[in-house]
Order: structure tokens, then C-alpha cells, then sequence
């Protein structure tokens, strides 16, 4: 991530759900604080969904209960990616939602990336907060901090935040220049068909739009 200029130092924080053990869910996740520059296997944490550690010798990443909410409340995430690019942050930042503005965002996130309301780093709240910006989509940006994405594999959802901060970037680019055009509703329901035709367990929690 930190190569693909998603992150930098030891920020953002990688996840992927592993087959539950006893009836017990769990995670394997990036350990809090450490750089991605000769991160080996071993620095790997694994936890269950209340962040109790199963494996592993470091603490796991400050932002654990982001991804464990995510893993309840979308049974389809096996893995998720949260970055602090720059042009996703810029529309974070904004309190402003990435809209369907090119056609891979409506196919490939399932609509906007929209921004969640700000809640403090680290907390039950931001779970909560970015599930409900989530909703059925695969991607949404946390206020004033960055994004989130998740797919069926890690390589999905490392896919799909260098495709919401590219947009991103698109999206901001062209509203510095001009006004932005942005494809006719009726075309961006068709593509929103062909998402969940293609990701048909795509489904967010209803809990996760109660507020709390
Ligand atoms: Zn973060």
C-alpha cells in the first residue's frame, strides 16, 4: 500500500476474515504501529471479533474494531483495506460523498462511495458510523481520515481503494476545472443491476443504520 501511495508510515491497516474456529469468528490483521517496509508473516495478529488475541505477539492494529465491525455487519467482507490516500481523504475532509462520476465506481463499488459521519479513531462509533456509509456498497470514506474497502479476497479490496481514490482523484480534478457531467440515472441503475448480480450476498446489516 504504502508503494501504491495509499498510505504512509505505518498508517492504514489491512484485514482478512479466517474460517471461525469453534463457533468462535476471527480476523487476521496488520499490528498497530508498524511500518509496511519488512512487515513478515509472524507480525500478523490474529483476534476474534472483540479484538481478544488468539495468535501472535504484537498488539493489533488501533483500528481492529473498524474491521471486526465491518466482518458482523457484511457477511460477504472477507477482507478489508483502509487507506489514507490523499484524494479520498481530500472528499473525507470535505464531508462529501465520491458519486458514481465514472462508470467502474456504480460497477465495482455499487454506487457513491459515501462519507461516514465523524466519529473518534479507534472507536466502536467509527464501526459503526462506517457501516452505515457502507451500506450494501464496497466502499465508503471516513470523515476526516480516509477510506475503507472490502472485497471477497484482499486483492479485491486492495482493487477497490486504488479505484475509489483514482475516481477520487478524477472527481476533484474536474470540479477544480469545470462542471462535472455525471451519468444519467437511468444508466447508473443499470450499472448498479450488473453489482449486485455480480455480488448478490452484498447486503449491510440494517442494525448498522440504527444510531446508537
Ligand atoms: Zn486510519
Amino acid at each position: 500500500m504504502a508503494e501504491l501511495g495509499l498510505v504512509v508510515g505505518t498508517a492504514g491497516n489491512v484485514s482478512v476474515r479466517l474460517d471461525s474456529a469453534e463457533g468462535r469468528d476471527l480476523m487476521a490483521v496488520t499490528p498497530s504501529g508498524a511500518p509496511y517496509d519488512g512487515l513478515a508473516a509472524e507480525d500478523v495478529v490474529v483476534t476474534d471479533f472483540e479484538i481478544e488475541p488468539v495468535e501472535g505477539s504484537r498488539p493489533p492494529s488501533s483500528e481492529s474494531l473498524l474491521h471486526a465491525g465491518i466482518y458482523l455487519r457484511r457477511p460477504d467482507a472477507r477482507a478489508v483495506v483502509h487507506t489514507h490516500s490523499i484524494f479520498s481523504s481530500v472528499l473525507a475532509v470535505l464531508g462529501e460523498d465520491l458519486p458514481p462520476v465514472t462508470d467502474e465506481v456504480a460497477v465495482y463499488v455499487g454506487g457513491a462511495a459515501r462519507v461516514s459521519e465523524y466519529a473518534f479513531p479507534g472507536s466502536e462509533q467509527l464501526a459503526r458510523s462506517v457501516c452505515a456509509a457502507l451500506g450494501d456498497n464496497k466502499a465508503a470514506l471516513i470523515a476526516n481520515h480516509g477510506a475503507v474497502a472490502i472485497g471477497r479476497s484482499l486483492d479485491e479490496a486492495l482493487d477497490i481503494c486504488l479505484l475509489v481514490e483514482r475516481a477520487s482523484q478524477i472527481y476533484v480534478t474536474a470540479r477544480a476545472i469545470g462542471q462535472v457531467r455525471p451519468i444519467p440515472p437511468e444508466f447508473v441503475e443499470a450499472e448498479k443491476a450488473v453489482y449486485r448480480m455480480r455480488n448478490p450476498l452484498a447486503r449491510g446489516d440494517a442494525r448498522s443504520q440504527e444510531v446508537p
